[in-house]
């Protein structure tokens, strides 16, 4: 039997776990509010009402106090239970939150690695901060007045013909009027316009990430942000569609705010028609003035029901976002555990798309790397070099042919045996601002203060060490201690170093080049191969002249390996990239001569 999908709401509620039933109270409260704040109007009306009726002698008028005091009281209780309701439904609106925040993490945590190039970071941040935050006001504050915003309407109609019904007719087409106002704001077309509002802001943000890890290159090269012209159209597409949507709700918001705002004119006008000769009886009196008093909560009601629309838009949008995280897959985990006894790592006839129309960014690519050797990975820009070698530390999962550590596909070995195994040393490091300590722990979270040093120190990190007088405990990225991209990569093979993954991937980075950063990444990498099996993704040719096997790729597949000097002596693909290796080394030595 097919079972009902939850709308988005009950989903919503659902992630409050054991506080769901804090959000039915809430509502349960805030409908209670909503009965208690009409009773002062009541008693009002009996203030007026008595005051007319005793006019001119006011003596006679005993139940006025009695009356004030129960309007007060009526007032003060409602207002208590008004911030009952909103306490229990902030408490449950913050767990919401909170779990909805760590059911993504923990999701995206299982996602693979390369998932979120397709997302995009600014998008992910979006979804994972903003989306879940925008459902707290709707289940803090929204529902609750929901609740209310039902309530009143009924006990409105019971009160609006208990007094008077052509006056109850007058305050009804009012609201029937405003309603249809803001039914053209926020009908079917304001849920696509919400839709193309979120899409514009989440192309924003995207593009904002980028255009910040962009800076560098801007400022380099003296251009402005109109060299951005995707992020300057990003900003001016978000900026129009917000003008034609404000411009296309203009006049109804102003007639909704002109009509419920001026309900008493209804009432004036039926007044007027029912005044004898320009005389008003003194029931009529009466109950106009009941009708006078009670239309601003006429206004507050609508009020509360046009932002709950909109809102409710909001929410049906944050939830299609991040159940469009949610329903991205991880990868197959495999369970039956494996004990790996030996390091070779092999690709197999392998083939990887990025998508499923694209064109294979590697193809039937077969390399092997034998323990404790170093293979060096190189080719044009674009040949697969990366994709390869993030398919054996299973960033993705093959389409075609089989990647093996050891023997044993990636896809069988479980995660956590996987992650020991293999360590990936970024291009750009990711560390974390705190101590080099606890960014090297993160690798080997029980090492001791001496296997932490032992590695800053087969990477060549000791400079580093005697420049800081905190040390290990120096703080990264704080009070002045910044590090240099080549610093920074070398902290990273430390890290790599003291895991001693049997296997490990080396992007070399090439934009940290400096001669004497250069001969010191080289001892630390040095370091690191002695113990593993290397594969390295080697962008300057001088530094694998030395490596077992060098795999040349193009347009996504390995057209020929071998050895320095054997590649060099086939004259193929790697001996006219050597060639042009070597012109670009003398040039530049002879642009420092000249
Ligand atoms: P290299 O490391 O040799 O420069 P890559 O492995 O990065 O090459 O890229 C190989 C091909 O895959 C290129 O055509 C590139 O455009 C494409 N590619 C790389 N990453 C992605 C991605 N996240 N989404 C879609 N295509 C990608």
């Amino acid at each position: 039997m097919k079972t009902k999908q939850p709308g988005p709401l009950s989903e919503l509620i659902g992630y409050a776990g054991n506080y769901t039933k804090l959000t039915y109270i809430s509502l349960v409260l805030a409908g209670i509010t909503a009965i208690a704040s009409l009773m002062p109007f009541v008693y009002l009306w009996r203030i007026i009402k008595e005051v007319i009726e005793v006019s001119p002698d006011y003596t006679h008028a005993t139940d006025i106090v009695y009356n004030g005091w129960m309007a007060v009281g009526f007032s003060v209780l409602a207002m208590m239970i008004y911030i009952a309701a909103l306490m229990c439904s902030h408490l449950s609106a913050f767990r919401v939150a909170a779990n909805l925040k760590k059911t993504l993490l923990k999701h995206i945590g299982q996602l693979p690695v390369g998932f979120s190039d397709d997302i995009g970071t600014g998008r992910l941040r979006r979804v994972v901060l903003d989306t879940t935050a925008s459902t707290e006001t709707l289940l803090a504050h929204n529902l609750p007045d929901m609740a209310q915003a039902l309530i009143t309407p009924l006990c409105m109609l019971v009160l609006l013909f208990l007094f008077d019904w052509r006056f109850g007719g007058a305050c009804l087409s009012s609201v029937l009027v405003s309603f249809l106002c803001m039914f053209r704001m926020a009908g079917p077309s304001m849920a696509n316009s919400m839709k193309q509002y979120q899409n514009a802001l989440e192309k924003m943000s995207n593009e904002a990430v980028e255009y910040v890890r962009g800076i560098p290159v801007v400022k380099t090269i003296g251009q402005t942000v109109f060299s951005f012209h995707r992020f300057k159209k990003s900003i001016d597409d978000y900026g129009n569609f917000c003008l034609k949507y404000t411009k296309s709700c203009r006049s109804p918001m102003v007639m909704f705010t002109v009509i419920i705002n001026a309900s008493f004119a209804f009432l004036i006008g039926l007044t007027m028609y029912l005044a004898n000769d320009g005389v008003v009886a003194q029931d009529v009196l009466i109950n106009f003035l009941f009708y006078v008093i009670f239309t601003p909560i006429i206004v507050t009601m609508m009020n509360r029901v046009m932002f709950l629309s909109e809102n409710t838009m909001v929410i049906h949008d944050a939830m299609k976002r991040i159940r469009e995280i949610m329903d991205i897959q991880p990868l197959p985990e495999a369970v039956k555990p494996c004990t790996i006894k030996q390091f070779d790592v092999e690709l197999s006839h392998v083939t990887y798309r990025y998508a499923e129309d694209a064109t294979p960014a590697v193809h039937d690519l077969s390399l092997c790397a034998k323990q404790n050797q170093v293979i060096a990975l190189v080719g044009p820009s674009g040949s697969g070099k990366t994709t390869a070698a993030a398919l054996i530390a299973r960033f993705f999962d093959t389409q075609e042919g089989t990647v093996s550590i050891g023997g044993i596909p990636v896809r069988e070995i479980p995660k956590e045996t996987l992650m020991n195994t293999v360590s990936y040393v970024f291009q750009d490091s990711k560390l974390l601002k705190r101590s080099i300590l606890d960014n090297l722990r993160i690798a080997k979270p029980d090492a001791s203060e001496d296997e932490i040093c032992e590695a800053l120190r087969l990477a060549q990190c000791e400079d580093m060490m005697t420049r800081f007088p905190k040390g290990i405990n120096t703080i990264l990225g704080s009070e002045g201690t910044y590090l240099s991209g080549g610093e920074q990569q070398r902290i990273a093979i430390a890290r790599a170093i003291l895991k001693k993954a049997p296997v490990v991937i080396l992007d070399e980075a090439t934009a940290f080049a400096d001669p004497e950063n250069e001969v010191l990444v080289q001892k630390a990498f040095t370091a690191l191969t002695k113990q593993s099996t290397v594969i390295m993704i080697a962008h300057r040719l001088s530094t694998i002249r030395n490596a077992d096997q060098i795999y040349v790729l193009n347009k996504g597949t390995v057209v020929e390996h071998g050895t320095h000097q054997e590649l060099l002596d086939s004259n193929g693909l790697y001996q006219s990239m050597w060639t042009e290796y070597q012109k670009a080394a003398s040039w530049k030595v002879g642009e420092n001569n000249e």
